[in-house]
């Protein structure tokens, strides 16, 4: 079985309500991708943006959420009220959560399962440091946030997983297609050996870290990537469109 291919794009705390104009361009331009096509605004525009995607293909999702249901939790969002607010994806694990915010692998794997519970499809994010690639502790690195950030009970439908070195994201170094293989190529194996081979390899496992317009497609051709998590080309509907087009056509 293979996995479905996803464009999702990342807006981090960026955008008011003016900008969600690229949304109409976006469907306007891209009228029938051949691909999932989601787009992760900030909380406050998750309602405004739901409502102008309504009845079309593009799916909202949300940056984070917290891991209980409800509760005195000041500030924070639950994934059932995400879900209410007509989301279908929300992030976990991201780079800037665990860094920022000190989110460890098994705050990502309790906040994945609320995520599932309010019936949202979890993009389960990882990626080593600069300085965990320099000592050669890639692969362990993200081997080990694998295990521990995803629960017992991922499937197919309820999970992404987004392997985004940490050294690529917002600064225009992009992983070689050789670097990006050999994560996903052991991401793909260590799915397989403990979710079984059907669930396995249809988990859409995307790429995330400067992706552009003028590398998409490269990285789309690498074994093993059904898509990407985009961050700041996620902006313009134009840069995020032509990234829709080129995994459309990969
Ligand atoms: C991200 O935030 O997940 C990301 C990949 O950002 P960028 O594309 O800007 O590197």
């Amino acid at each position: 079985m293979t996995a479905r291919k996803i464009a999702a794009g990342n807006w981090k705390m960026n955008g008011l309500l003016a900008q969600l104009d690229e949304v109409p361009a976006l469907l306007a331009a891209d009228p029938d991708p051949a691909c999932t096509v989601l787009l992760c605004p900030p909380a406050t525009l998750i309602s405004d943006m739901a409502a102008k995607a309504s009845g079309s293909y593009l799916a909202i999702g949300a940056q984070d959420c917290h891991a209980s249901a409800s509760g005195a939790h000041t500030g924070d969002i639950s994934a059932e009220m995400i879900a209410d607010l007509g989301a279908a994806f929300v992030i976990t694990g991201h780079s800037e959560r665990r860094t920022d915010h000190g989110e460890t692998s098994a705050d990502v794997a309790a906040k994945t399962t609320a995520a599932w519970d309010a019936g949202l499809t979890a993009i389960v994010c990882l990626g080593e440091t600069e300085a965990e690639r320099d000592a050669g502790a890639t692969l362990s690195v993200v081997g080990d946030q694998l295990a521990q950030s995803l629960p017992d009970g991922v499937t197919a439908e309820n999970t992404v997983v987004a392997y985004e070195p940490v050294w690529a994201i917002g600064t225009g170094r992009v992983a070689g297609p050789e670097q990006i293989v050999e994560v996903h190529d052991a991401l793909r194996a260590a799915l397989i050996a403990r979710f079984g081979a059907p669930v396995g390899s249809a988990i859409p496992l995307l790429y995330g870290g400067s992706v552009k317009p003028g590398n998409a497609a490269e990285i789309f051709a690498v074994s093993n990537v059904d898509g990407a998590l985009v961050g700041g080309a996620s902006l313009k509907a134009a840069d995020f469109g032509a990234i829709v087009r080129a995994l459309s056509a990969s």
